[in-house]
């Protein structure tokens, strides 16, 4: 009988705490910061908030200085990039191979004030990459699109081989230092169709990436 009496109780009481966990999710993680501030008044900080203050004064006059540096910034807002780098990858799926490589115009020879548009831009998908491997793999697709916010610009190329017997394919050598020898490094990654990944640094000296 006594634990009849009990149970409900038990039951109430779990229940009312459901109802305050499914009412209180987002109280939760307020929960935590609640120590901080405690954490924050424990400290002895009045003391470091003077020597913070002492260090705003000469960072005040480096902010003169900096502001040229921070109005340039905006332009590469979204393309935060480095000439003579690029990004490279190569994935397989089914008989097919896809690069795509991203990179500045400048590594390119090009303006980047001005990004290539048109057909003539698929020109520069021309021969930048091969597959290797005792197969045939033959190019079916390409495609080049530039961007630039006038004063630096990109370009992502991208070209996709079927394969033969694509199992066979052994790697990717990879042109684009011999054609355009602003190159100085690729990251280039390979992206298996069973979830293998390869990740090298390719350079003017090494411009090989093998898939295993
Ligand atoms: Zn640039």
């Amino acid at each position: 009988m006594i634990s009849f009496n009990s149970r409900p109780i038990a039951a109430m009481s779990g229940f009312s705490l459901l109802v305050l966990a499914a009412c209180s999710p987002a109280t939760k993680p307020y929960e935590p910061e609640a120590p901080e501030p405690a954490a924050f008044e424990a400290a002895p900080p009045h003391v470091e908030v003077i020597d913070s203050v002492e260090a705003e004064i000469p960072a005040a006059g480096e902010v003169e200085g900096a502001d040229p540096a921070l109005d340039s910034e905006p332009d590469h807002a979204g393309e935060p990039h480095v000439h003579g780098g690029g990004d490279l990858s190569i994935t397989q799926e089914d008989d097919f191979l896809t690069l795509t490589l991203d990179a500045p115009l400048a590594n390119f020879g090009l303006s980047e004030a001005k990004a290539p548009s048109g057909t003539k831009s698929e020109e520069y998908a021309n021969g930048i990459a091969e597959p290797f491997g005792p197969t045939e793999c033959e190019e079916t697709e390409r495609s080049v699109t530039g961007r630039t916010d006038g004063s630096h610009g990109a370009m992502t190329i991208s070209v996709v081989w079927r394969c033969a017997k694509i199992d066979r394919v052994e790697g990717m050598q990879i042109h684009l230092f011999d054609l355009y020898p602003a190159f100085q490094h690729i990251d280039a990654i390979y992206l298996g169709p069973a979830g293998e990944q390869v990740a090298k640094e390719l350079t003017p000296t090494d411009t090989e990436i093998d898939f295993d």
